[in-house]
């Protein structure tokens, strides 16, 4: 675990590592985040800051939860951008739902093609391997991304199961470890 620093971020003290200070844009943790979720966070985040910077975008904050430890889904979305003011929200730490938010902020689109389109292109520039697969059927939960999938390999897209967050398939994972 890296040194901690206290700090006042957004009106309220909290404790963040050098890294996460260090980044282009203001990290806000949600009340009660737990020093122990920061390295969950850290691969994502920086990945932000240099996709922002190629893409000549600006973030103001990007606020980020932790659900360690949680059985059930959160009740609230995985993510949210707002593209006017760059604020951005995140439940869900991985690349793939960061990378969904950032086509919204490039592209200035809300589900169209033009997102679909940002985010299979962000998906090759940012993420290796299977999981650039794995980010692009995420996309194909929209009839956009249902769209750029057959424009791009001639089929449909196989069926989506409900989306999993990050928190909870992590959490069943370390269950399973445990066991
Ligand atoms: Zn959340
Ligand atoms: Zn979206």
């Amino acid at each position: 675990m890296s040194r901690m620093y206290r700090v006042k971020i957004a009106g309220r003290w909290t404790e963040a590592p050098k890294w996460a200070l260090d980044l282009p844009f203001e990290v806000r943790p949600m009340r009660g985040f737990t020093v122990a979720a920061w390295p969950n966070w850290r691969p994502t985040l920086e990945l932000l800051a240099k996709a922002t910077a190629r893409a000549k975008r600006k973030l103001e904050w990007v606020r980020i939860h932790d659900h360690t430890g949680t059985r059930r889904e959160p009740s609230h979305p995985f993510g949210w951008v707002i593209t006017e003011t760059g604020e951005m929200f995140l439940c869900s730490y991985d690349k793939g739902t960061a990378l969904h938010e950032l086509a919204h902020l490039i592209s200035g689109d809300s589900h169209g093609d033009a997102w679909a389109q940002k985010c299979f292109e962000l998906h090759r520039t940012w993420l290796r391997g299977a999981a650039i697969k794995a980010a692009d059927l995420e996309v194909t939960r929209y009839l956009s991304g249902r769209r750029e999938w057959k424009r791009r390999f001639g089929e449909r897209p196989p069926k989506q199961p409900v989306p999993k967050s990050s928190w909870a398939t992590e959490g069943r994972r370390a269950a399973a470890a445990r066991r």
